[in-house]
């Protein structure tokens, strides 16, 4: 085994190595990590809900009702009443004729683009798309084309080019780009795809319960509904348990429920689980009290870093990049930053490409202004510390 201590060895010279820190209690604004009160400003919790008492509440009575496990995959014995619940209740958030949820949305990446396709199809994907989506391309038998990140022109040429050539052309792009936090061009991609007779497929984790009416997601906040063939979600990132869907027309939920691998292989949600994403929706539904909060604690702290002379990108969605460049120094600024009290990870290739390493902030609904001010001031000292201010 001596090439996998060569390889971490190179990992520790290229100072990259990374030790997994240990949160010793929930995830909220404030977290004691590595043994040290710190504020957190790294998680998907959008909204909250990760230590909500509603949602916690919701999975003790479905323990007690239905226990801890599903016992079997969904295609065998695994599908309980509260499973085809959830998935009628997304479908009803998201406007959509059906949903089906799988138990992650790495897991309906992996198992919906491979069902969907076959060796006469073409697949073409922005060139930033999550790795779970480039993992569920590497599944599917069909050919791949790559388009420049957001770059419609781009994205015309190939289907000029090819097109022709294949039976489906299904385009494929994150709906909010985990790294930077634009937005997909969607209006444009889906007028291409009826130009050009493709099928769309938009992987919203990072806009659901984020952007739309009530956190509805990107589709929603385009008005695009009815348009985009396959629509992805995570219920792990602002809704705040675990999981992941797919919404969509009631034929592709038959047929993934044939076909769709990771459903057919893998053991069924925990039902605990399904009773509070349940109880998430509920709130969104009845209340946009989540999602303002959110929105208005990330535009106060976008400002005043921005005041600061930092380079956050070109967000805008609540995703706030600082950008460093340099791996080893984005992981330093990281790790001083959590020393001085807080949180940030830093992300650096192969996440985003070489040389565009940065720490990423992630803003919640939970952080109040006081908690926002104090990790803005150890941002600004630690920064100008390591001379990356
Ligand atoms: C986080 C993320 C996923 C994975 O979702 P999980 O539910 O955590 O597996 C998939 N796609 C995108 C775009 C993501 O950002």
């Amino acid at each position: 085994m001596s090439f996998l201590k060569a390889n971490i060895d190179q990992l520790k010279k290229d100072g990259v190595y990374r030790k997994l820190p240990i949160n010793e209690g929930p995830c909220d604004a404030e977290i004691t990590l590595n043994g040290k009160r710190v504020i957190n400003l790294s998680s998907n919790n959008y909204l909250g809900f990760a230590n909500h008492p509603r949602l916690k509440k919701a999975a003790k009575e479905a323990i007690d009702k239905y226990g801890v496990g599903a016992g079997a995959v969904r295609t065998i014995v695994g599908n309980m009443d509260i499973h085809e619940q959830l998935d009628v209740v997304i479908a009803d958030f998201k406007h959509e004729e059906a949903a089906l949820v799988f138990q992650s949305g790495y897991n309906v990446n992996a198992g919906v683009i491979q069902a969907i396709t076959t060796d006469k199809d073409l697949i073409i994907s922005d060139a930033l798309n999550h790795a779970s989506i480039i993992d569920g391309v590497r599944l599917s038998k069909a050919s791949r084309a790559v388009f420049k990140h957001s770059d419609m022109k781009d994205l015309e040429r190939i289907l000029i080019e090819k097109r022709d050539q294949y039976e489906q052309v299904l385009i494929i792009t994150d709906g909010v780009f985990s790294m930077d936090g634009d937005i997909a061009n969607l209006p444009e991609i889906v007028r291409l795809a009826k130009q050009y007779k493709c099928l769309t497929y938009v992987d919203d984790a990072h806009g659901s319960g984020v952007l739309g009416d009530r956190g509805r997601g990107t589709v929603d906040h385009f008005k695009l509904h009815g348009q985009v063939d396959f629509i992805v979600g995570t219920l792990s990132k602002a809704i705040g348990v675990v999981g992941g869907y797919v919404c969509g027309s009631a034929e592709m939920r038959d047929w993934l429920l044939h076909r769709g691998r990771p459903l057919l292989f893998s053991t069924a949600m925990m039902p605990a689980a399904a009773a509070a994403i349940i109880e998430a929706f509920n709130m969104l539904e009845t209340s946009d009290e989540y999602t303002e909060k959110l929105w208005s604690n990330a535009k106060y702290f976008k400002e005043k870093l921005e005041r600061l002379g930092f380079d956050i990108g070109h967000s805008q969605t609540p995703i706030t990049p600082i950008i460093i460049g340099n791996e080893a120094l984005t992981m330093a600024f990281s790790e001083s930053l959590l020393y001085n009290g807080v949180y940030v990870s830093g992300i650096i290739f192969p996440t985003v490409p070489m040389g565009t390493g940065r720490i990423r902030c992630m803003v919640s609904a939970l952080h109040t202004k006081k908690q926002l001010d104090k990790a803005i001031d150890i941002m600004e000292k630690t920064a100008k510390k390591l001379r990356v201010l």
